[in-house]
Protein backbone atom coordinates (compact mmCIF):
# COMPACT_ATOMS: atom_id res chain seq x y z
CA UNK A 1 0.00 0.00 0.00
CA UNK A 2 1.24 3.35 -0.63
CA UNK A 3 1.92 6.32 1.58
CA UNK A 4 -0.58 6.56 4.32
CA UNK A 5 -2.22 9.71 6.12
CA UNK A 6 -3.13 9.88 9.69
CA UNK A 7 -6.29 11.55 10.34
CA UNK A 8 -9.48 12.56 12.16
CA UNK A 9 -12.61 11.80 10.72
CA UNK A 10 -16.48 12.08 11.12
CA UNK A 11 -17.31 8.76 12.08
CA UNK A 12 -20.60 8.83 10.11
CA UNK A 13 -18.55 9.13 7.00
CA UNK A 14 -16.72 5.70 7.80
CA UNK A 15 -18.67 2.45 6.39
CA UNK A 16 -17.81 -1.07 6.57
CA UNK A 17 -16.47 -2.55 3.84
CA UNK A 18 -19.17 -5.08 2.41
CA UNK A 19 -16.66 -7.29 1.30
CA UNK A 20 -15.43 -7.96 4.49
CA UNK A 21 -14.67 -12.02 4.72
CA UNK A 22 -15.59 -11.65 8.62
CA UNK A 23 -19.02 -13.41 9.23
CA UNK A 24 -19.65 -11.57 12.30
CA UNK A 25 -17.90 -8.92 14.79
CA UNK A 26 -18.29 -11.86 17.98
CA UNK A 27 -18.73 -10.53 21.23
CA UNK A 28 -17.11 -7.07 21.30
CA UNK A 29 -18.30 -5.65 25.06
CA UNK A 30 -14.80 -5.60 26.50
CA UNK A 31 -13.77 -3.52 23.05
CA UNK A 32 -16.70 -1.47 23.42
CA UNK A 33 -15.92 -0.76 27.12
CA UNK A 34 -12.35 -0.06 26.55
CA UNK A 35 -13.10 2.74 23.61
CA UNK A 36 -15.62 4.11 26.06
CA UNK A 37 -12.35 4.40 28.70
CA UNK A 38 -9.38 4.85 26.26
CA UNK A 39 -10.65 5.75 22.64
CA UNK A 40 -9.31 4.00 19.22
CA UNK A 41 -5.42 3.20 20.33
CA UNK A 42 -4.69 1.61 17.02
CA UNK A 43 -6.00 3.77 14.03
CA UNK A 44 -8.40 2.04 11.55
CA UNK A 45 -7.25 1.54 7.90
CA UNK A 46 -9.79 3.32 5.09
CA UNK A 47 -9.65 4.29 1.81
CA UNK A 48 -11.83 7.20 -0.15
CA UNK A 49 -15.05 5.65 -1.00
CA UNK A 50 -15.97 7.34 -4.63
CA UNK A 51 -19.63 7.69 -3.52
CA UNK A 52 -18.44 9.68 -0.75
CA UNK A 53 -16.51 9.22 2.69
CA UNK A 54 -14.37 6.10 3.46
CA UNK A 55 -14.31 2.55 3.04
CA UNK A 56 -12.70 -0.01 5.59
CA UNK A 57 -9.60 -1.96 4.59
CA UNK A 58 -9.26 -2.84 8.57
CA UNK A 59 -10.96 -2.24 11.93
CA UNK A 60 -14.46 -3.72 11.18
CA UNK A 61 -14.62 -4.40 14.83
CA UNK A 62 -13.56 -1.61 16.11
CA UNK A 63 -15.52 0.56 14.09
CA UNK A 64 -18.45 -1.66 15.17
CA UNK A 65 -17.85 -0.81 18.96
CA UNK A 66 -16.65 3.04 18.49
CA UNK A 67 -20.03 3.05 17.14
CA UNK A 68 -21.43 1.30 20.27
CA UNK A 69 -19.69 3.75 22.46
CA UNK A 70 -20.86 6.31 21.20
CA UNK A 71 -18.55 8.05 19.42
CA UNK A 72 -18.77 11.17 16.93
CA UNK A 73 -15.08 11.14 15.48
CA UNK A 74 -12.21 8.59 14.70
CA UNK A 75 -8.92 8.19 14.49
CA UNK A 76 -7.93 6.57 10.57
CA UNK A 77 -4.99 5.88 8.33
CA UNK A 78 -6.33 7.09 4.68
CA UNK A 79 -4.97 4.64 1.90
CA UNK A 80 -5.66 7.41 -0.97
CA UNK A 81 -5.07 4.87 -3.77
CA UNK A 82 -6.28 1.63 -2.59
CA UNK A 83 -7.77 -0.82 -5.74
CA UNK A 84 -10.08 -3.45 -5.26
CA UNK A 85 -8.00 -6.37 -5.22
CA UNK A 86 -5.16 -4.52 -2.90
CA UNK A 87 -8.68 -3.54 -0.37
CA UNK A 88 -9.63 -7.67 -1.01
CA UNK A 89 -5.81 -8.78 0.03
CA UNK A 90 -5.73 -6.43 2.60
CA UNK A 91 -8.77 -7.51 4.52
CA UNK A 92 -7.56 -11.17 3.72
CA UNK A 93 -4.31 -10.22 5.47
CA UNK A 94 -5.68 -8.69 8.36
CA UNK A 95 -8.18 -11.65 9.43
CA UNK A 96 -5.75 -14.47 9.04
CA UNK A 97 -4.11 -12.69 12.06
CA UNK A 98 -6.37 -12.72 14.30
CA UNK A 99 -7.28 -15.93 16.34
CA UNK A 100 -10.61 -17.93 15.34
CA UNK A 101 -10.76 -16.67 11.73
CA UNK A 102 -12.67 -19.73 10.10
CA UNK A 103 -11.99 -21.54 6.95
CA UNK A 104 -15.81 -19.96 5.75
CA UNK A 105 -14.42 -16.84 6.31
CA UNK A 106 -11.25 -17.07 4.46
CA UNK A 107 -12.70 -18.68 2.18
CA UNK A 108 -14.93 -15.76 1.47
CA UNK A 109 -11.55 -13.74 1.48
CA UNK A 110 -10.33 -15.74 -0.91
CA UNK A 111 -13.53 -15.29 -3.85
CA UNK A 112 -13.54 -11.83 -3.04
CA UNK A 113 -9.65 -11.69 -4.36
CA UNK A 114 -10.32 -14.18 -7.35
CA UNK A 115 -13.36 -11.17 -8.14
CA UNK A 116 -10.62 -8.76 -7.85
CA UNK A 117 -8.86 -10.46 -10.59
CA UNK A 118 -5.72 -12.25 -8.70
CA UNK A 119 -4.63 -15.14 -9.50
CA UNK A 120 -5.09 -18.50 -7.60
CA UNK A 121 -1.05 -18.56 -7.82
CA UNK A 122 -0.45 -15.44 -6.94
CA UNK A 123 -2.79 -15.68 -3.72
CA UNK A 124 -1.06 -18.47 -3.07
CA UNK A 125 2.01 -16.79 -3.01
CA UNK A 126 1.11 -14.02 -1.30
CA UNK A 127 -0.36 -16.28 1.82
CA UNK A 128 1.91 -18.43 1.69
CA UNK A 129 -0.07 -21.36 1.10
CA UNK A 130 -0.61 -24.11 -1.38
CA UNK A 131 -2.31 -23.36 -4.85
CA UNK A 132 -4.74 -26.41 -4.38
CA UNK A 133 -5.30 -24.61 -0.59
CA UNK A 134 -6.82 -21.59 -2.31
CA UNK A 135 -8.60 -23.31 -4.83
CA UNK A 136 -10.53 -25.73 -2.52
CA UNK A 137 -11.28 -22.84 0.02
CA UNK A 138 -12.19 -20.98 -3.33
CA UNK A 139 -14.58 -23.79 -4.44
CA UNK A 140 -15.60 -24.09 -0.28
CA UNK A 141 -17.30 -20.68 -0.49
CA UNK A 142 -19.49 -22.00 -3.56
CA UNK A 143 -20.70 -24.65 -1.53
CA UNK A 144 -24.36 -24.24 -0.38
CA UNK A 145 -24.83 -21.76 2.03
CA UNK A 146 -25.74 -24.21 4.98
CA UNK A 147 -22.88 -26.12 4.52
CA UNK A 148 -20.51 -22.70 4.89
CA UNK A 149 -22.69 -22.26 7.61
CA UNK A 150 -21.62 -25.14 9.41
CA UNK A 151 -17.63 -25.11 7.99
CA UNK A 152 -18.19 -21.47 9.96
CA UNK A 153 -19.35 -23.05 13.21
CA UNK A 154 -16.53 -25.46 13.10
CA UNK A 155 -19.04 -28.80 12.83
CA UNK A 156 -17.29 -30.02 9.74
CA UNK A 157 -13.51 -29.25 8.48
CA UNK A 158 -12.61 -27.95 4.93
CA UNK A 159 -12.68 -31.65 3.00
CA UNK A 160 -16.10 -32.23 4.16
CA UNK A 161 -17.35 -29.05 3.13
CA UNK A 162 -15.95 -29.25 -0.28
CA UNK A 163 -17.38 -33.38 -0.46
CA UNK A 164 -20.70 -32.19 0.31
CA UNK A 165 -20.54 -29.56 -2.18
CA UNK A 166 -19.69 -32.14 -4.59
CA UNK A 167 -22.66 -34.73 -3.10
CA UNK A 168 -24.89 -31.21 -3.95
CA UNK A 169 -23.66 -31.02 -7.48
CA UNK A 170 -24.46 -34.66 -8.02
CA UNK A 171 -27.20 -35.24 -6.23
CA UNK A 172 -29.73 -32.65 -4.16
CA UNK A 173 -32.12 -35.29 -2.39
CA UNK A 174 -28.64 -37.37 -1.09
CA UNK A 175 -27.44 -33.85 -0.12
CA UNK A 176 -29.80 -32.62 2.19
CA UNK A 177 -30.66 -35.87 3.91
CA UNK A 178 -27.10 -36.38 4.43
CA UNK A 179 -26.33 -32.73 5.93
CA UNK A 180 -29.80 -33.68 8.18
CA UNK A 181 -27.65 -36.45 9.66
CA UNK A 182 -24.96 -34.30 10.26
CA UNK A 183 -27.51 -31.93 11.68
CA UNK A 184 -27.92 -35.03 14.16
CA UNK A 185 -24.98 -35.51 15.26
CA UNK A 186 -23.54 -38.58 12.93
CA UNK A 187 -19.89 -38.53 11.73
CA UNK A 188 -19.91 -36.37 8.89
CA UNK A 189 -17.14 -38.94 7.45
CA UNK A 190 -19.75 -41.57 7.85
CA UNK A 191 -22.64 -40.35 6.24
CA UNK A 192 -20.64 -38.63 3.88
CA UNK A 193 -19.08 -42.23 3.04
CA UNK A 194 -22.53 -43.65 2.87
CA UNK A 195 -23.38 -40.89 0.33
CA UNK A 196 -20.98 -41.54 -2.11
CA UNK A 197 -21.19 -45.43 -1.99
CA UNK A 198 -24.96 -44.63 -2.73
CA UNK A 199 -23.63 -42.50 -5.75
CA UNK A 200 -21.23 -44.89 -6.83
CA UNK A 201 -23.75 -47.55 -6.68
CA UNK A 202 -25.57 -45.55 -8.83
CA UNK A 203 -23.77 -45.13 -11.62
CA UNK A 204 -22.55 -48.59 -11.26
CA UNK A 205 -26.54 -49.20 -11.65
CA UNK A 206 -26.62 -47.49 -14.84
CA UNK A 207 -23.77 -49.02 -16.36
CA UNK A 208 -25.08 -52.07 -15.85
CA UNK A 209 -28.20 -51.18 -17.58
CA UNK A 210 -26.25 -50.05 -20.18
CA UNK A 211 -24.27 -53.12 -20.77
CA UNK A 212 -27.82 -54.83 -20.49
CA UNK A 213 -29.57 -53.10 -23.20
CA UNK A 214 -26.41 -53.18 -25.47
CA UNK A 215 -25.94 -56.91 -24.95
CA UNK A 216 -29.13 -58.63 -23.31
CA UNK A 217 -26.62 -59.76 -20.61
CA UNK A 218 -28.93 -60.24 -16.88
CA UNK A 219 -28.19 -58.26 -14.59
CA UNK A 220 -27.64 -59.90 -10.79
CA UNK A 221 -29.08 -57.97 -7.91
CA UNK A 222 -27.50 -59.71 -5.10
CA UNK A 223 -24.02 -60.46 -4.94
CA UNK A 224 -23.51 -64.07 -5.96
CA UNK A 225 -21.02 -65.98 -2.56
CA UNK A 226 -18.08 -67.09 -5.00
CA UNK A 227 -17.89 -69.07 -2.10
CA UNK A 228 -20.28 -71.61 -2.40
CA UNK A 229 -18.26 -73.17 -5.67
CA UNK A 230 -21.58 -72.68 -7.71
CA UNK A 231 -20.53 -69.19 -8.34
CA UNK A 232 -17.58 -67.69 -9.82
CA UNK A 233 -16.03 -64.01 -10.42
CA UNK A 234 -15.17 -63.63 -13.89
CA UNK A 235 -11.78 -61.15 -13.95
CA UNK A 236 -10.21 -61.90 -16.98
CA UNK A 237 -11.09 -60.82 -20.32
CA UNK A 238 -11.16 -63.80 -21.99
CA UNK A 239 -13.24 -65.53 -19.44
CA UNK A 240 -15.89 -62.97 -20.05
CA UNK A 241 -15.79 -63.54 -23.68
CA UNK A 242 -16.28 -67.23 -23.30
CA UNK A 243 -19.48 -66.73 -21.12
CA UNK A 244 -20.78 -63.96 -23.47
CA UNK A 245 -24.17 -65.50 -24.99
CA UNK A 246 -24.96 -68.02 -21.93
CA UNK A 247 -27.73 -68.86 -19.43
CA UNK A 248 -24.95 -68.97 -16.58
CA UNK A 249 -23.42 -65.35 -16.77
CA UNK A 250 -24.31 -62.15 -15.29
CA UNK A 251 -23.18 -58.66 -14.46
CA UNK A 252 -23.32 -57.48 -10.85
CA UNK A 253 -23.34 -53.61 -10.68
CA UNK A 254 -21.43 -52.65 -7.13
CA UNK A 255 -19.11 -50.39 -5.37
CA UNK A 256 -15.10 -50.95 -5.15
CA UNK A 257 -13.70 -50.74 -1.48
CA UNK A 258 -12.07 -47.07 -2.55
CA UNK A 259 -15.89 -46.25 -3.38
CA UNK A 260 -15.57 -46.43 -7.18
CA UNK A 261 -18.41 -47.43 -9.33
CA UNK A 262 -17.64 -50.89 -11.02
CA UNK A 263 -19.79 -53.82 -13.27
CA UNK A 264 -18.94 -57.12 -12.12
CA UNK A 265 -19.07 -60.17 -14.36
CA UNK A 266 -20.04 -63.49 -13.28
CA UNK A 267 -20.93 -67.21 -14.06
CA UNK A 268 -23.72 -67.98 -11.96
CA UNK A 269 -23.89 -71.62 -12.40
CA UNK A 270 -20.27 -72.79 -12.57
CA UNK A 271 -21.47 -76.81 -12.18
CA UNK A 272 -23.23 -76.20 -15.74
CA UNK A 273 -19.39 -76.24 -16.98
CA UNK A 274 -18.45 -79.29 -14.90
CA UNK A 275 -19.13 -82.67 -17.96
CA UNK A 276 -19.74 -84.84 -14.60
CA UNK A 277 -22.42 -82.60 -13.38
CA UNK A 278 -24.63 -83.11 -16.33
CA UNK A 279 -24.37 -86.89 -15.62
CA UNK A 280 -27.86 -88.40 -13.65
CA UNK A 281 -25.49 -89.70 -10.85
CA UNK A 282 -24.37 -86.85 -9.79
CA UNK A 283 -27.50 -84.43 -9.77
CA UNK A 284 -29.27 -87.56 -7.54
CA UNK A 285 -26.80 -86.97 -5.06
CA UNK A 286 -27.47 -83.08 -4.91
CA UNK A 287 -31.80 -84.42 -5.21
CA UNK A 288 -30.48 -86.61 -2.25
CA UNK A 289 -28.59 -83.82 -0.49
CA UNK A 290 -31.39 -81.71 -0.69
CA UNK A 291 -33.68 -84.50 0.59
CA UNK A 292 -31.83 -84.70 3.43
CA UNK A 293 -31.55 -81.13 4.30
CA UNK A 294 -34.91 -80.92 4.05
CA UNK A 295 -35.33 -84.10 6.41
CA UNK A 296 -32.55 -82.74 8.55
CA UNK A 297 -34.50 -79.79 8.97
CA UNK A 298 -38.06 -81.55 10.06
CA UNK A 299 -36.13 -83.68 12.26
CA UNK A 300 -35.01 -80.83 13.98
CA UNK A 301 -38.29 -79.10 14.09
CA UNK A 302 -39.71 -82.13 15.25
CA UNK A 303 -36.76 -82.83 18.32
CA UNK A 304 -37.41 -78.65 19.35
CA UNK A 305 -41.03 -79.26 19.56
CA UNK A 306 -40.84 -82.36 21.57
CA UNK A 307 -38.01 -80.88 23.94
CA UNK A 308 -40.42 -78.03 24.43
CA UNK A 309 -43.43 -80.13 25.38
CA UNK A 310 -41.60 -82.13 28.17
CA UNK A 311 -39.93 -78.52 29.23
CA UNK A 312 -43.74 -77.38 29.82
CA UNK A 313 -45.42 -80.52 30.89
CA UNK A 314 -42.99 -82.31 33.21
CA UNK A 315 -40.20 -79.67 34.36
CA UNK A 316 -41.92 -76.62 34.87
CA UNK A 317 -44.34 -78.04 37.50
CA UNK A 318 -41.32 -79.45 39.11
CA UNK A 319 -41.44 -77.40 42.43
CA UNK A 320 -37.75 -78.43 43.56
CA UNK A 321 -34.58 -79.60 41.78
CA UNK A 322 -32.26 -82.91 42.71
CA UNK A 323 -29.87 -82.46 44.95
CA UNK A 324 -27.21 -83.84 42.70
CA UNK A 325 -28.11 -81.34 39.48
CA UNK A 326 -26.81 -78.31 41.58
CA UNK A 327 -22.84 -78.52 40.51
CA UNK A 328 -24.47 -78.95 36.49
CA UNK A 329 -26.92 -75.79 37.49
CA UNK A 330 -24.35 -73.71 39.24
CA UNK A 331 -21.85 -74.60 36.32
CA UNK A 332 -24.46 -73.77 33.62
CA UNK A 333 -24.77 -70.48 35.34
CA UNK A 334 -21.26 -69.20 35.21
CA UNK A 335 -22.07 -69.98 31.20
CA UNK A 336 -24.11 -66.90 31.70
CA UNK A 337 -23.77 -64.10 29.73
CA UNK A 338 -24.20 -66.74 27.32
CA UNK A 339 -20.42 -67.29 25.20
CA UNK A 340 -18.89 -70.22 23.86
CA UNK A 341 -16.00 -69.78 25.54
CA UNK A 342 -17.80 -69.27 28.83
CA UNK A 343 -19.58 -72.39 28.51
CA UNK A 344 -16.47 -74.50 27.64
CA UNK A 345 -15.42 -73.20 31.25
CA UNK A 346 -18.70 -74.45 32.54
CA UNK A 347 -18.51 -78.02 30.35
CA UNK A 348 -14.93 -78.38 32.20
CA UNK A 349 -16.33 -77.48 35.63
CA UNK A 350 -19.09 -80.21 35.60
CA UNK A 351 -16.80 -82.21 34.15
CA UNK A 352 -14.25 -81.79 37.50
CA UNK A 353 -17.11 -81.97 39.72
CA UNK A 354 -17.90 -85.66 38.26
CA UNK A 355 -14.40 -86.51 38.80
CA UNK A 356 -14.75 -84.97 42.23
CA UNK A 357 -12.06 -82.74 41.38
CA UNK A 358 -13.98 -79.75 43.24
CA UNK A 359 -15.78 -81.33 45.88
CA UNK A 360 -16.86 -77.88 47.06
CA UNK A 361 -18.90 -77.26 44.37
CA UNK A 362 -22.06 -78.34 46.03
CA UNK A 363 -21.57 -75.90 49.14
CA UNK A 364 -20.46 -72.81 46.86
CA UNK A 365 -23.99 -73.50 44.70
CA UNK A 366 -25.99 -73.31 48.11
CA UNK A 367 -24.00 -70.36 48.96
CA UNK A 368 -24.96 -68.93 45.61
CA UNK A 369 -28.41 -69.55 45.63
CA UNK A 370 -29.66 -70.48 48.85
CA UNK A 371 -33.29 -71.66 48.57
CA UNK A 372 -34.79 -74.33 46.21
CA UNK A 373 -37.44 -71.61 44.63
CA UNK A 374 -34.24 -69.34 43.88
CA UNK A 375 -32.48 -71.84 42.59
CA UNK A 376 -35.64 -73.51 40.54
CA UNK A 377 -35.90 -69.84 38.98
CA UNK A 378 -32.08 -69.94 37.90
CA UNK A 379 -32.52 -73.40 36.51
CA UNK A 380 -35.73 -72.52 33.85
CA UNK A 381 -34.41 -68.99 33.32
CA UNK A 382 -30.93 -70.68 32.14
CA UNK A 383 -32.69 -73.32 30.00
CA UNK A 384 -35.48 -70.56 28.93
CA UNK A 385 -31.80 -68.35 27.61
CA UNK A 386 -30.41 -71.67 25.97
CA UNK A 387 -33.80 -72.30 24.42
CA UNK A 388 -33.95 -68.78 22.90
CA UNK A 389 -30.64 -69.44 21.03
CA UNK A 390 -31.91 -72.85 19.54
CA UNK A 391 -32.49 -72.09 15.17
CA UNK A 392 -31.89 -74.03 12.57
CA UNK A 393 -27.67 -72.86 12.63
CA UNK A 394 -27.33 -74.19 15.96
CA UNK A 395 -28.34 -77.71 14.87
CA UNK A 396 -26.33 -77.45 11.55
CA UNK A 397 -23.46 -76.01 13.49
CA UNK A 398 -21.11 -77.16 16.34
CA UNK A 399 -22.56 -76.01 19.54
CA UNK A 400 -20.45 -77.15 22.91
CA UNK A 401 -23.29 -74.62 24.68
CA UNK A 402 -26.32 -76.76 22.79
CA UNK A 403 -24.68 -80.17 23.66
CA UNK A 404 -24.30 -78.70 27.33
CA UNK A 405 -27.54 -78.01 27.58
CA UNK A 406 -29.46 -80.81 25.76
CA UNK A 407 -27.23 -82.92 28.55
CA UNK A 408 -28.51 -81.19 31.26
CA UNK A 409 -31.99 -82.01 30.40
CA UNK A 410 -30.81 -85.54 29.76
CA UNK A 411 -30.11 -84.98 33.29
CA UNK A 412 -33.24 -84.06 34.57
CA UNK A 413 -34.67 -86.93 33.11
CA UNK A 414 -35.55 -85.77 29.73
CA UNK A 415 -35.03 -88.79 27.29
CA UNK A 416 -33.05 -87.33 24.25
CA UNK A 417 -34.68 -87.25 20.73
CA UNK A 418 -32.06 -89.01 18.03
CA UNK A 419 -30.47 -85.59 16.46
CA UNK A 420 -30.57 -84.66 19.72
CA UNK A 421 -28.97 -88.05 20.93
CA UNK A 422 -26.33 -87.83 17.76
CA UNK A 423 -25.38 -84.02 18.75
CA UNK A 424 -24.87 -84.83 22.33
CA UNK A 425 -22.27 -87.68 21.46
CA UNK A 426 -20.99 -86.13 18.57
CA UNK A 427 -20.60 -82.55 18.86
CA UNK A 428 -16.60 -82.71 19.71
CA UNK A 429 -15.86 -83.97 16.76
CA UNK A 430 -16.50 -81.12 14.45
CA UNK A 431 -18.47 -82.43 11.53
CA UNK A 432 -21.51 -83.83 13.18
CA UNK A 433 -23.96 -83.10 10.74
CA UNK A 434 -21.76 -83.24 7.67
CA UNK A 435 -23.54 -86.58 6.13
CA UNK A 436 -25.62 -87.20 8.80
CA UNK A 437 -29.10 -87.95 8.03
CA UNK A 438 -31.40 -88.24 11.42
CA UNK A 439 -34.89 -89.53 12.23
CA UNK A 440 -37.55 -88.77 14.09
CA UNK A 441 -38.68 -92.50 14.84
ZN1 LIG B 1 -20.67 -69.92 -16.69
Amino acid sequence: MHAMTLATVALNEVHPNPANPRYDLGNRDTLTASIKDRGIIQPLVVTPDPEGGYTIIAGHRRHASATDAGLTEILVNIVPDADAATIAAAMVHENTQRAGFTDAELARGIQGMLDTGATAAAIAKGLGAKRDTIKNLAAAHAAPEDTRAYLHAGEISLDQALALADLESKDADLYATTLAAVEDGQNPDWVLRKAREAIAKAEAVAQAEKIAADTGVTIITERPSGWDGKSKHLKSDEEIAQHHGQPCYGIYPTVTNDGEAVVQHWCTKTRAHDPKAETVEVSEDDKAERRRVIANNKAWDTANGVRRAWLTESLHPRTTIPKKHIPTLLALNIATPYSEEHVREAVRIVAAVKNGAWPGAEAHAKATVNDGATLRTHLLATIARHEDRVSKTVWRENRTGFAAHLTLLADLGYTLTPPEAHYVTTHNNGDHTATQTYTTD
